[in-house]
């Protein structure tokens, strides 16, 4: 898989893996220091339809990972083989270093918040949120003190009394985090658990969980097919398509160095200018496009004049107007979206090809069917090869 090295950050390596020689020559195992989480090459089938292959993930103890991908792409499936809800058919999934084959699924330590809220209709906010408490038999006094404490996290104190439908969408889903949370799990498993809400309390919601995360240590797993909610919650990010991994790396790193053009076209719709290698020079290699341009982008390593290359482009790395950048196109504007502080434009550079900027406004925003420059820079471009793959 391309750019999977990711499996192997605390996985492999002994020390991390938790592998310690202790003072008497035995190898021990060291609790703290396993992944919270770690999937070695599991496949999940429905009958006889693979949802999920070869899927290999280690999960740092308190870190926060997105599965990000279309609708289909197993997200949900991964997701709910941790808590047991699916039957891996291949592979070996670990909960702190335990294999979870020796935990029933009533023994893992997992907190559940779903996209449908999911609360009791019935049963006040206490008894919603002291569910999993008194599950576990937890003592009365012992039971209210958390729940106060974890309804103060959500920043519902005092809503005790209340039914969930008293409360908005936001509000019921404060609440099913607070009782996903209070028992204090092991992992916290979150499928979507935004998508009902409007845009304002999606934003307010997503730095909210962020921070009781973080609060809390609690290592956390994240389903969206949202790339926004994915770059600004997630200290990694798994990008998946149709049961396969993608890429695994910061947000930053998916980003700016899309894997494949999978990755590259499904996180912030870059543009992709396919051509052929026409010379190096130095570091930059100069690319006849398709559309019978030429422009120079950085290579990282030598490629050979005629190699099929694609000029993977950020819309935010293209200046339009009067300006700058070694590569210089012209085309005409498409569509314009004003967008206040910035703008979005499509536009077309001949041969059918439509390239789409996004530019901070100094000065005047361009219309609809101006003609217009556009510049970008070597670097700030990223080449594929002639498989969709990134050319390190
Ligand atoms: P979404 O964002 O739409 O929830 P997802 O990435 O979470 O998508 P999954 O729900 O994991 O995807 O589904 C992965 C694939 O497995 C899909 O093709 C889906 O149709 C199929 N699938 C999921 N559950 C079942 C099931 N119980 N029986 C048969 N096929 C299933």
């Amino acid at each position: 898989m391309p750019d999977n090295l990711e499996r192997s950050d605390t996985a492999l390596r002994p020390a991390a893996a938790g592998v310690a020689v202790s003072g008497g020559g035995h190898v021990a195992r060291d609790a703290a220091a396993q992944p919270a989480v770690e999937f070695r090459d599991i496949s999940i089938a429905y009958g006889k339809f693979v949802a999920v292959r070869d899927f290999s993930l280690s999960i740092r103890k308190g870190s926060f990972v997105t599965l990000l991908g279309p609708s289909g792409c197993g997200k949900t499936t991964i997701l709910r083989s941790i808590a047991g809800l699916v039957d891996i058919s291949a592979g070996q999934i670990s909960i702190g270093g335990r294999r979870v084959d020796d935990i029933p699924i009533y023994r893992r330590n997992i907190g559940l918040v779903f996209q449908s809220y999911a609360l009791f209709p019935h049963k006040s906010v206490f008894d919603n949120v002291a569910f999993g408490l008194k599950y576990r038999n937890v003592p009365k006094a012992e039971i209210a003190r958390r729940v106060g404490k974890a309804l103060e996290m959500v920043r519902l104190p005092g809503s005790e009394k209340k039914l969930p439908a008293q409360l908005s969408g936001g509000q019921q889903q404060r609440i099913a985090l607070a009782r996903a949370i209070v028992f204090e799990p092991e992992v916290l498993l979150l499928d979507e658990p935004l998508s009902a809400l409007d845009a304002n309390m999606r934003e307010e919601m997503r730095v909210e969980i962020k921070k009781i995360q973080k609060q809390t240590g609690i290592t956390a797993i994240f389903v969206t097919h949202d790339q926004e909610e994915a770059l600004s919650m997630s200290d990694r990010i798994v990008v998946m398509n149709a049961g396969r991994v993608e890429q695994i790396g910061t947000p930053e790193e998916v980003y700016a160095t899309p894997a494949t053009a999978f990755v590259a076209d499904f996180l912030g719709k870059a543009n992709m200018l396919p051509g052929r290698v026409s010379a190096m020079d130095g570091g930059a290699a100069t690319i006849a496009l398709a559309t019978g341009k030429t422009v120079k982008a950085n290579a990282p390593r030598p490629l050979a004049p005629g190699d099929v290359v694609t000029v993977v482009v950020r819309p935010q790395k293209l200046q339009v107007g009067g300006l700058a950048g070694v590569n210089r196109l012209q085309g005409r504007v498409v569509s314009t979206s004003y967008l206040g502080g910035s703008a979005v434009y499509e536009i077309d550079i001949g041969q059918g090809a439509i390239v789409r900027a996004n530019t901070l406004i100094d000065g005047k925003v361009a219309r609809e069917g101006e003609t217009v420059e556009i510049g970008f820079d070597p670097a700030g471009c990223v080449l594929l090869d002639d498989k969709g793959l990134r050319i390190a």
